[in-house]
């Protein structure tokens, strides 16, 4: 067997894995995303060298969600720089849930843009530029991130539009303390529309695969990011990207990841690859169930865990 059959097999072996798994169930609360198919499980897998592997539903598109915050967060490290963005949103991991209401307490800063909070910031963060919308660059940064010109799901955004009162909410609070760049209706909707972008998993293990290769698409050769800011938004997803699951997945899987209540789970080994995963159903940190079990299994199967095998 060729080495990339080897990958594919494995990828299959992990789907085959975990498919009948039947715990957790698809995001309610944006009504929208309870239609997705709870049995899609797609798994795809992006090499330095450009390859593209995938096994199951890795072409079905589903929405960003959460898992657009690193990227929007790199994008406001390369326009602002560190210093200035950390003027605006911390980066301490905040042991709470993805939609938790709260903030620093010593500086009202949401505590990092892994979180609802933090992310409306970042978004919110990102200037117009001539001829081009701050939204139209968002969406633009994450096209080139995974390689191909991406798409707005406008009926899962305005099914979150309609029912995120609890963003709203959140987006007032954190004006109130003084770390709000725009008006926080503007901001909050900008937030939607990036949220409701959408991918498939090939795309997220591309994405993915270009902040392993230090912000360098490996699939069109582009520089989307320096490897710095790159480097930065890996530290980031590796302490809080699993929300108030973090420690306990770096300390099983020991990868940078990031994920997205659609069902969307990106993983990111450093010059070497990067994963993606898509199954809806959540478990209650709002991270997919089937997709956790997976990469967690890839990660002991092969020796993934940065710290375990350094
Ligand atoms: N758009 C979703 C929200 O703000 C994203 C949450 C997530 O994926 N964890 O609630």
């Amino acid at each position: 067997m060729s080495a990339a059959d080897a990958v594919t097999d494995s990828l299959e072996n992990l789907r085959a894995q975990f498919v009948d798994v039947r715990e957790g169930k698809p995001a309610d609360y944006i009504p929208q995303l309870a239609l997705a198919d709870p049995d899609a499980f797609g798994l795809a897998l992006v090499s330095m060298d450009g390859h593209r592997y995938s096994a199951g539903e890795a072409e079905v598109p589903f929405t960003l969600q959460s898992v657009s915050k690193p990227f929007i967060y790199a994008l406001a490290l390369s326009l602002l720089g560190l210093d200035e963005v950390s003027r605006w949103v911390g980066a301490e991991p905040s042991g709470e849930a993805f939609n938790a209401i709260s903030l620093e307490p010593d500086t009202g800063r949401p505590a990092n843009a892994m979180v609802n909070a933090g992310a409306i910031v970042t978004t919110a963060l990102i200037p117009d530029a001539p001829g081009e919308s701050a939204f139209d660059r968002i969406l633009r940064c994450l096209g080139r991130f995974a390689g191909r010109e991406l798409d707005v799901d406008e009926e899962v955004f305005s099914s979150e539009s309609v029912t995120g009162d609890r963003n709203r909410a959140l987006a007032y609070l954190i004006r109130s303390t003084g770390t709000m760049p725009v008006d926080p209706v503007l901001a909050v909707d900008r937030y939607f529309r990036q949220c409701a972008t959408r991918v498939t998993a090939v795309d997220l293990a591309t994405m993915a695969a270009t902040l392993a290769y230090g912000g360098v698409n490996p699939v069109t050769g582009e520089e989307v990011v320096s490897a710095e800011v790159a480097s930065r938004v890996l530290a980031v997803m590796a302490t809080c990207g699993m929300y108030n699951g973090s420690g306990e997945w770096l300390l099983r899987v020991g990868l940078p990841a990031k994920s997205g209540v659609s069902g969307g789970l990106i993983a990111v080994g450093p010059a070497r690859f990067g994963v993606a995963t898509y199954s809806p159903p959540l478990d209650a940190t709002g991270g997919s169930v089937r997709g956790h079990a997976a990469l967690e299994a890839m990660s002991q199967r092969y020796g993934l865990h940065l710290m375990l095998n350094p």
